[in-house]
């Protein structure tokens, strides 16, 4: 299935590059909402604080008017000032460079000790910012994995994290996460999947078995 989405859509390595408390934050920005509502909130956030201590210390409801683009910015508000002074707390500085030198199990349990922050918002972390072999499941990974067979359509997608990393090889993982999200937006969309025109048709449970009613959304 990796082979088969590389030679689709490529073997392709993120362009994101963020250090990892940016990656966080805008990571944080980017629940339930574009990435360009997220961008933006993002760079209006880094535009009016000059670090992130500045943002930690803030009115909250400063960091919220900063954020208001990227919607439910009170609650990510709460969560960004919450998760940078917890990390200034435990790390000495809000810096999580040291997250490096980590076990990958350990990074991830520092991650998601963090409030409001989940196995996904921390896989993002450990891949685009450590290039760490994790996979984010995010809806369209979640959908496409499910629709495959990969997983059982009643697992959780915090469980699915554990079982596709345990699946996955390493080096898969970073074309992958870039691959099954375009597939999930162009072709295996949560409504109307293009099964007909799908190069993945032969190997796939929904296709083969049909379960439309389970799989919807994810
Ligand atoms: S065959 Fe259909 S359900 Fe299966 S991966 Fe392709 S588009 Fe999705």
């Amino acid at each position: 299935m990796c082979d088969l989405l590389v030679l689709h859509y490529g073997d392709h390595i993120s362009a994101r590059t963020l250090p990892p408390v940016d990656e966080l934050v805008l990571t944080i920005l980017s629940q339930n909402t574009t990435d360009t509502n997220a961008r933006r909130a993002f760079e209006a956030l880094k535009a009016r604080y000059s670090s992130w201590d500045d943002v930690a210390g803030a009115p909250p409801s400063d960091v919220a008017d900063a954020i208001r683009s990227s919607g439910a910015f009170r609650v990510k508000a709460k969560r960004i000032q919450t998760a940078l002074r917890e990390i200034r707390r435990r790390m000495g500085s809000i810096d999580l460079s040291s997250l490096a030198e980590m076990s990958l199990e350990e990074a991830k349990q520092f991650l998601t000790s963090l409030h409001g922050v989940g196995p996904k918002t921390a896989a993002i972390v450990l891949l685009f910012s450590f290039h760490r072999p994790v996979l984010p499941v995010d809806t369209h990974v979640y959908r496409v994995t499910r629709r495959l067979g990969l997983i059982d359509s009643r697992v959780s997608r915090e469980k699915a994290h554990i079982i596709l990393e345990g699946m996955i090889p390493p080096e898969c993982i970073f074309s992958l996460n870039h691959n099954l999200v375009r597939h999930g937006r162009f072709v295996c969309r949560a409504r109307s999947p293009k099964c007909d025109e799908c190069f993945l048709f032969e190997i796939c449970d929904y296709a083969l078995v049909g379960d439309a009613g389970s799989i919807r959304q994810g």
